[in-house]
């Protein structure tokens, strides 16, 4: 069984084994919480997704999809780099935002780690409804098999805080 816990803060402060960035298919950095990671964690992270993008990922990581890097600098030993989905009113692209979600905790798993933090994925440039995106989390870590002890939502303000908090129960 995974144990969800629920913090509410910058996930560049938190100490896991992996924590996972809210990244763009450029794997080059952006806003957010993917600029947060690459200002806290030094440019070995960088470097990284550089040679990623020269190697496996020319054309970029598609949505929904997750690849490991270096955590630098941060608490942590991996970084977990997910693309999620832009929020669309005219098409459900539900199962791209779960897929985020799965693909991390695969890419846990193969890595080894135990403790992996998360944050809203797409729920800020990408605008993503809090509430719905918070059941999608929630409901997809409980239901993905996984050798992950303990999954971390690390949630930057009092209502992402809140609406998972409606999730978990
Ligand atoms: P996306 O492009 O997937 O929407 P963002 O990084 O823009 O990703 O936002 C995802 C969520 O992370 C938003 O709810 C945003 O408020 C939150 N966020 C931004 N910075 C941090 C941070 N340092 N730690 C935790 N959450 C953050």
């Amino acid at each position: 069984m995974t144990t969800i816990t629920l913090v509410q803060g910058d996930i560049t402060r938190q100490s896991a084994d992996a924590i996972v960035n809210a990244a763009n298919s450029s794997l080059l950095g952006g806003g957010g919480v993917d600029g947060a990671i690459h200002r806290r964690g030094g440019p070995a992270i960088l470097q990284e997704c550089r040679a990623l993008r020269a190697s496996r990922y020319g054309k970029g990581l598609p949505t929904g999809q997750a690849v490991a890097t270096t955590a630098g600098d941060l608490d942590a030993r991996w970084v977990i780099h997910t693309v999620g989905p832009v929020y669309s009113q005219s098409e459900d692209r539900s199962d791209l935002l779960a897929s985020c979600y799965r693909e991390s905790l695969k890419a846990a798993d193969e890595l080894g780690a135990r403790t992996v933090a998360f944050p809203a994925v797409s729920t800020g440039v990408y605008r993503w409804p809090m509430e719905d995106a918070a059941r999608i989390a929630v409901e997809t870590v409980r239901n993905t098999p996984t050798a992950v002890e303990e999954v971390c939502f690390v949630l930057f303000d009092e209502r992402a805080y809140d609406a998972f908090a409606r999730q978990v129960g």
